[in-house]
C-alpha cells in the first residue's frame, strides 16, 4: 500500500506502526509515533506523519480503541503536549540577553531514555529520529518565531539547554572575542594579573591584601573600561607574546584578543570603547583597531611567531669608542643568537637553548656611557640577555663583542609584526 507522505515503504511502515500501537505501554502521541519513521519521508512533521498513520490504523486496521486511549504518551511522558511550557521557560531564561543566534540542546532524563529504548525494541530504530533531536528542533522553531532570532548550529551566541532531569532551562552564554592592539606608555605594568608569590592570591601583608604582585595590569585596565559595556562576568586577555613589566609597548602596539565571558550585550560600538579606554587610562594605555573576531583567533594569536622591534637603552662600563659600537651592531645584524633560558626566568621556564635571528641592529644615539639602539629580531629573543650575555648563556652577546659590561637600562617594544588577516 502506498500512503501519501509515507513513500514506497508504506506497507512496511504501517505494519510497524500497528505493532507500536498494539504492543506499546499505553497511549502514544502523534509526535512519538511519527518520529519512529522520521527518516522515511521529508516534508512532513513527525506530528503530521503520526496523525496520518493513526488515521490509517483506525480506518484500515480497526485500531480505533487503542488509538483513542486517553492519558499521557508513554514514550515522552506528555512532553510534546507541553512544548509551550518549555518555550516559556526558555524565553524567561533568555530575557535580558542580547543575541542574534542560538541553539537548543536537551539533557534527556533517564526515564525518557529508557522509554526510547523500549519503543526501539518494538519498532526498530532504523527509521527513527531520537527524541531529543525533535525536541530541539521544535523548541528551536518556536523560539525563532517568538524572538525573531535564528538557530545556528555552528556558532550560536547562546545555547538553550532543556534539562529534562531538573525540568529547568539552563543557558550557556558563549564568549565575545575582540581583536585589537594595545600600547602601554608606562613602565611597571604587567600584561595580565600576576598573583602574589607569597600568598598565591589569597591576600597577605606583603601584597597589602590585594593578592597581586602589581596593583594593575593591561588586562585589568582594559577590563575596567570595557567589561561593563558588555555586561560580562569577566574578561581574559590573550596577548601575542608579552613585554617585560618594565618595558613600554609603543609603536603600533601589541596584538591581543580579549575574551568576554558570559556577556549580556554583544553589539557594542568598538570605536566608542577605544575612546573610553583612552580617556580612562590617559597617558597609560591605549587600544586601537578593535574588531569582533571568532574564537579561533585566540589560538592563532598565541602561537604566532611575530618579529619584534625594540628600542633599547644600554649602559656600558667602561665606555667604548662609537666606532666599536657600530662594528658590534654590524656583527649582530643577521646573526643567529644561541640563547639558553635566561637565569631570571629559569624558575618558571624549561632550561633549553633557543636560536633566534637578529634582523637588524642600528645605533640611534650615543653619549658617553649610555647609547640607544633599535633592534629588529625574531619573536622570543630575550633582549636583556642579548645585551648582558647572562654569564655566557647567550652567544654572541653585546657585552662580549664590546669587551665591556653592558646592561639594559630601558626597553621599549616598538613594533610587533603580526597581521591577523
Ligand atoms: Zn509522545
Ligand atoms: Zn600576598
Amino acid at each position: 500500500m502506498r500512503v501519501a507522505g509515507l513513500g514506497d515503504l508504506g506497507e512496511d511502515v504501517i505494519e510497524t506502526a500497528r505493532k507500536i500501537v498494539k504492543e506499546g505501554l499505553g497511549p502514544i502521541c502523534d509526535n512519538c509515533l511519527g518520529r519512529q519513521f522520521a527518516k522515511i519521508s521529508s516534508g512532513l512533521s513527525n506530528a503530521k506523519r503520526g496523525q496520518i498513520l493513526k488515521e490509517v490504523l483506525r480506518t484500515k486496521w480497526n485500531l480505533g480503541e487503542e488509538i483513542e486511549l486517553q492519558g499521557k504518551c508513554w514514550v515522552c511522558n506528555g512532553l510534546f503536549e507541553n512544548l509551550d511550557e518549555w518555550v516559556l521557560k526558555a524565553l524567561e531564561a533568555l530575557r535580558g540577553y542580547e543575541f542574534d543566534s542560538f541553539l537548543v540542546g536537551t539533557k534527556v532524563s533517564g526515564m525518557l531514555l529508557e522509554n526510547e529504548e523500549l519503543i526501539w525494541e518494538i519498532a526498530g530504530a532504523s527509521y527513527a529520529e531520537p527524541l531529543k533531536a525533535e525536541l530541539n528542533r521544535e523548541i528551536g522553531k518556536r523560539i525563532e518565531r517568538e524572538t525573531g532570532k535564528t538557530v545556528d548550529f555552528e556558532r550560536p551566541d547562546l545555547v538553550v539547554l532543556l534539562n529534562l532531569w531538573t525540568e529547568k532551562v539552563e543557558l550557556q552564554v558563549n564568549s565575545v572575542f575582540i581583536y585589537g592592539r594595545y600600547r602601554k606608555f608606562e613602565r611597571g605594568i604587567p600584561q595580565t594579573r600576576w598573583l602574589c608569590r607569597e600568598c598565591r592570591g589569597r591576600g597577605c601583608e606583603k601584597c597589602n591584601y590585594t593578592g597581586k604582585m602589581y596593583p594593575e595590569s593591561v588586562e585589568e585596565l582594559i577590563s575596567s573600561s570595557i567589561l561593563a559595556a558588555f555586561k560580562g562576568k569577566y574578561m581574559v586577555l590573550h596577548g601575542c607574546g608579552r613585554e617585560d613589566i618594565d618595558a613600554r609597548m609603543l609603536g603600533s602596539g601589541r596584538p591581543f584578543v580579549v575574551e568576554i565571558k558570559e556577556p549580556k550585550r554583544r553589539n557594542v560600538d568598538l570605536r566608542m570603547l577605544e575612546d573610553k579606554v583612552r580617556e580612562e587610562n590617559a597617558g597609560k594605555l591605549e587600544v586601537t583597531g578593535l574588531q569582533y573576531v571568532k574564537r579561533e583567533m585566540v589560538a592563532q594569536i598565541k602561537s604566532a611567531k611575530a618579529d619584534k622591534t625594540y628600542r633599547v637603552g644600554v649602559r656600558i662600563k667602561p665606555k667604548v669608542p662609537e666606532k666599536d659600537l657600530e662594528n658590534a651592531l654590524n656583527t649582530l645584524t643577521g646573526a643567529v643568537i644561541e640563547q639558553r633560558t635566561p637565569t631570571r626566568v629559569l624558575h618558571r621556564r624549561a632550561d633549553m637553548v633557543r636560536r633566534r635571528k637578529v634582523h637588524s641592529a642600528k645605533l640611534i644615539s650615543f653619549d658617553e656611557s649610555v647609547f640607544f639602539m633599535e633592534i629588529r629580531c625574531d619573536g622570543g629573543l630575550y633582549i636583556k640577555e642579548l645585551v648582558s650575555g647572562d654569564g655566557g648563556r647567550t652567544k654572541p652577546n653585546l657585552s662580549e663583542l664590546l669587551g665591556t659590561d653592558a646592561e639594559v637600562k630601558e626597553l621599549d617594544v616598538m613594533d610587533v609584526f603580526y597581521c591577523c588577516t
